[in-house]
């Protein structure tokens, strides 16, 4: 009889791939054994006839636990000696003792499976209605995971020891909770506690269906989940949901929302075939989607968007939470003092947010480490990474072009993660936040050096942006020190760009990055680029128009700075400004020191495309202030749903400057002539066909094939569309994001690719 030997690369192990082997050779009569080896494979030995290991193979592809990802299969003809050890049934052996070494892959948080939901609801079922209810396929991993190997004494799980059932369960292959460490019931798991503000346990007993009820009620209720606390409210009243704005001093930035089930999100937001493939997915992501036309929610979930980011309940925990109401979705927002990171202890929940909430609801399994709830959306078709982070994180990514040293390194300022990049793969750690807080830095090293545990990795050289005052260039000058390895400095837009190689496997690229904020070469506000990389080396070909941000970082609050910076000299101006002073902090005196400034262009030039957007959002009255990162952008998008091209708005390009202030004398001059929704479709199209243009004109200059987009603006869907259709007809197929973030979340990825080729 043949046999062979399978070996299985991929995200395979911690994710109930073994049993499932087992299952499937005894569904086809094989012989043999499965073990998870020491490299992150898993190894297979087959026994029996040939047609009955090629069904097997098939079913090994086609039919594996939803939370694996198989990259690759190997069949070789089994050895000899191989052979004879393969016993007469089929087994599973234990992970080979060195199970740990350099490279180990890290499973991901899985969210709740339908096996498990079907369990949650079936009375006779011993973990009916039990909110810790998790198998093999499913459950919490990265954010219990305390080091390696994945074993429940090496998890928060340790403290829970299984009781004679569930141990049954976890012995045997037949059960799908075999090798499961996170097996447990309401005899031996963890339990859940309702507390008062003052963390006095109240008496009830169902304290997560109370805990509903009150959120239905009116009341905000911390809820401890998986990764760190979130704060949950009502979607259907305001008083809430003011409450909740003014203690997390959230003004306008849109609340993400738990849906119970995907027919509630169908009642208020558009879901295509993809989206809804997402919001099921293992990672249970919060998906932006299009609020429907019969949107019914509280305007105060995402005022002035045309989207809103809903997930599905991912724990038993969040699916009990709407077992007694009938609310179609709570607003589940992470909680966390401004600017720091995710709230993930109990007696730091109790002592931070007393004040703020009602009621808190928690658990006592502890949070090893801190995940947020990960955020993506659909662009022209294509899943967008906006956050990579719980059910994610810390999965590699394979980067099969990068052969350097393993590289580490720490990302830029705002939506910071870290990346460990080596042997073909790169390790993005969670989402850390905008580390501009001792807080936040902190948990970036604490992040960090976990993943460097996880992973079994010693860098050979560090990376960090090429602005000199950022703290993860501090913290990266640091390391580098204590390692004794080389730091090197990345400039922004650069490492945007090597990122987008990296994962495209590019030799190299003309590429378009575009985002708020960048430090460039010179020094100067970079963020509206067209560059040429080879990987290690970058060139600035061309860049949008410079002008100066009146005020600094006010130009970025204040949206009409640069409004009145680019549009100072235009006819009546002074009079439209006076007109909207109201909407600076200091009105009308602020309104004329603006204009001042303005006429003597004084302020740090920039060539930012976000500030572009920025102040085509003031001008069209969309958006006057920004209270968080990128909102009168996304302001501006959601105004232009519907909007045509307006007549003769061409780019204007000089030597290497896309012209802007043309684009926004244009948009002024139609004022009142023109539908606000056709300015603001329009003030799209004027970037992404300047861009293009000439994207185009240096490719062919430079026989450059490959021309991709990459930045926080390569989220904007008028944009990506355009630059996409333009480049189509000119023979160029636009490169986009694969699986890190566009925006700065995946910057460090690039930075270490970019350092790697250095090295
Ligand atoms: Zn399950
Ligand atoms: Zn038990
Ligand atoms: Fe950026």
């Amino acid at each position: 009889m043949p046999s062979v030997l399978v070996l299985v690369h991929g995200i395979v192990q911690g994710v109930g791939f073994r049993p499932f082997v087992y299952r499937t050779a005894l569904k086809h009569g094989l012989s043999g054994y499965v073990r998870n080896r020491r490299d992150s494979l898993v190894e297979i030995l087959l026994k029996g006839e040939q047609e009955s290991i090629e069904s097997f193979l098939e079913d090994l592809k086609g039919e594996a636990p939803p939370a694996a990802d198989i990259h690759r299969v190997e069949v070789y003809p089994a050895e000899e000696a191989a052979e004879e050890a393969i016993a007469s049934s089929f087994t599973i052996l234990g992970s080979s003792p060195e199970a740990s070494a350099s490279g180990s892959v890290i499973p991901a948080d899985i969210s709740i499976c339908p096996e498990c939901e079907r369990e949650l609801r079936d009375p006779r079922d011993r973990r009916f209605r039990y909110f810790f209810i998790t198998c093999t396929n499913c459950g919490p991993r990265f954010t219990i995971i305390e080091s390696t190997p994945y074993d429940r004494e090496n998890t928060t799980m340790r403290l829970f020891p299984p009781c004679e059932e569930c141990l049954r369960e976890y012995r045997d292959p037949r059960d799908r909770r075999f090798h499961a460490q996170t097996v447990a019931c309401p005899r031996c798991g963890p339990s859940v506690r309702l507390l008062d503000p003052d963390g006095r346990a109240l008496r009830c007993d169902e304290p997560i269906e109370e805990a509903g009820k009150l959120i239905s009620e009116g009341c905000i209720v911390a809820v401890k989940g998986n990764g760190g606390y979130h704060l949950a409210a009502s979607t259907l009243v305001d008083e809430p949901l003011k409450r909740l704005r003014s203690v997390k001093e959230r003004l306008q930035k849109p609340f993400a929302l738990m849906a119970r089930s995907l027919e509630a999100v169908k009642g208020f937001a558009e879901v295509s075939e993809l989206e809804e493939r997402l919001l099921t997915s293992p990672a249970h992501p919060i998906v932006l989607l299009r609020k429907s036309q019969g949107y019914y929610l509280s305007d105060l979930v995402a005022p002035g968007l045309d989207t809103v980011g809903v997930m599905l309940p991912y724990t038993g925990l969040h699916i009990l939470l709407f077992d007694r109401v009938g609310d179609p979705a709570f607003v589940m927002t992470s909680a966390n003092k401004a600017d720091e990171p995710i709230i993930k202890d109990d007696d730091v929940a109790v002592k931070v947010l007393r004040g703020v909430v009602d009621y808190l609801l928690i658990h006592d399994r502890p949070i090893a480490h801190r995940c947020d709830d990960s955020v993506v959306k659909v662009v022209e078709g294509r899943v967008s990474y906006i956050r990579r982070s719980r059910g994610y994180a810390p999965k590699p990514i394979m980067i099969p072009s990068s052969g350097g040293d393993p590289t580490l390194a720490l990302g830029a300022e705002l939506n910071v993660t870290s990346c460990i990049l080596f042997d073909g793969k790169a390790f993005l750690s969670q989402h850390i936040g905008d580390v501009e807080t001792l807080e936040t830095l902190g948990f970036l090293e604490e992040a960090t050096r976990h993943l460097m545990r996880l992973v079994r990795c010693k860098p050979e050289g560090i990376a960090c942006d090429l602005h000199p005052r950022f703290n993860t260039t501090r913290l990266a000058e640091k390391l580098s020190e204590e390692f004794n390895i080389p730091l090197y400095r990345i400039q922004h837009h650069h490492a945007h760009a090597a990122k987008l190689m990296a994962e495209h496997g590019l030799d190299e690229v003309v590429c378009i990055v575009c985002d708020g904020f960048g430090y460039g070469l010179d020094g100067g506000a970079w963020g509206g680029e067209i560059l040429y990389s080879n990987g290690p080396e970058f060139e600035r070909l061309a860049h949008l128009e410079e002008h100066p941000m009146i005020g600094g970082d006010l130009a970025t609050l204040h949206p009409l700075r640069m409004t009145a910076s680019i549009l100072y000299d235009a006819p009546g101006f002074h009079d439209w400004l006076q007109e909207r002073a109201g909407n600076l902090p200091h009105g009308a005196a602020e309104a004329e020191l603006i204009l001042r400034e303005a006429e003597r262009r004084r302020g740090i030039a920039t060539s930012s495309c976000g500030r572009i957007l920025d102040a085509a959002a003031a001008l069209l009255d969309v958006a006057y202030s920004r209270t968080y990162e990128g909102e009168p952008a996304m302001k501006l998008e959601a105004a232009a749903y519907g909007g045509k091209p307006i007549q003769g708005l061409n780019p204007i390009i000089e030597g290497n400057r896309i012209l802007t202030k043309p684009l926004l004398e244009h948009l002024y001059e139609s004022l009142g002539r023109e539908r606000v929704r056709d300015l603001a479709y329009s003030a799209h199209i004027y970037l992404a066909r300047g861009l293009a243009l000439q994207a185009i004109r240096e490719a062919e200059r430079l026989q450059v094939r490959h021309i991709g987009f990459t930045g926080g603006v390569a989220y904007n869907r008028w944009i990506t569309r355009e630059l996409s259709r333009i480049l189509e007809k000119n023979g160029y197929n636009l490169l986009l994001q694969k699986e890190a973030p566009c925006g700065d979340g995946g910057i460090s990825l690039g930075q270490a690719y970019a350092a790697s080729s250095l090295q």
